[in-house]
């Protein structure tokens, strides 16, 4: 079954609107995209969600090109990244999350401090290393992370999630914006110090994390 450019486009705007309503996004600074055909579908630049159509939605393709007239979101790069490097992933939600964005402040990975992290399919929520948005370099940086994680922190940016439907892969953004508000509660019962916070965190071993893993993928998670 083709699902068509009107339907995903549609359903991108409605996870915009979703995504506002969970209080994740601030401002126009969230984007929001999908795979469709040889590219993939994204947020313009600059226009609030309550205003989008589906006609505003841009389509940019493989090598990056994005249709004619039409102006996609600034930070169009990363969300090309991502597409190269999960092949089997299907939806970008990017925000400035506030929780998260705290975290990528303090340069922090979410390390195993719950369960959850497993999300992730990996042991913790890595942060990538800070680069000016909308650059190559940042996006480069994307694609290294989401390789061996479908959620990521951006230091002094915000967080990526990515999963095989736009549904999931909100439901996975706003998992790491629990996960780090979770993280930002912890902090202060550990000291005033944020120095050594990644040594002396209590986190579940590697063990348990390794379990968690597996059960997550056998049983699946429903979004
Ligand atoms: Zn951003």
């Amino acid at each position: 079954m083709t699902v068509s450019r009107e339907h995903i486009s549609q359903a991108i705007i409605e996870t915009c609107l979703k995504m506002s309503a969970l209080g994740l996004n601030q401002g126009t600074s969230g984007n929001i995209s999908a795979r469709y055909q040889d590219g993939f579908l994204i947020t313009p630049s600059g226009v609030s969600y309550e205003k989008l159509t589906p006609e505003q939605i841009v389509h940019i393709n493989y090598s990056g090109k994005a249709e004619p007239d039409k102006i996609p979101s600034s930070e169009w790069h990363f969300h090309l990244s991502c597409y190269q490097a999960r092949p089997e992933l299907n939806a970008v939600v990017h925000n400035h999350a506030v929780n998260a964005t705290a975290v990528s402040i303090l340069n922090h990975d979410i390390p195993a401090i719950h369960y959850m992290v497993a999300v992730t399919g990996t042991d913790h929520v890595p942060c990538i290393p800070y680069s000016t948005f909308g650059t190559q370099k940042l996006a480069e940086s994307v694609k290294t992370g989401i390789r061996h994680s479908k959620a990521l922190l951006m230091q002094h940016h915000g967080m990526i999630a990515m999963e095989v439907s736009l549904e999931k892969a909100l439901w996975l953004a706003n998992e790491v914006e629990i996960l780090a508000q979770l993280y930002l509660k912890i902090l202060p019962v550990m000291g005033n110090s944020v120095e050594n916070i990644a040594e002396r965190l209590p986190v579940l071993s590697p063990e348990e994390m390794q379990k968690v893993l597996i059960k997550f993928k056998s049983y699946g998670l429903k979004a």
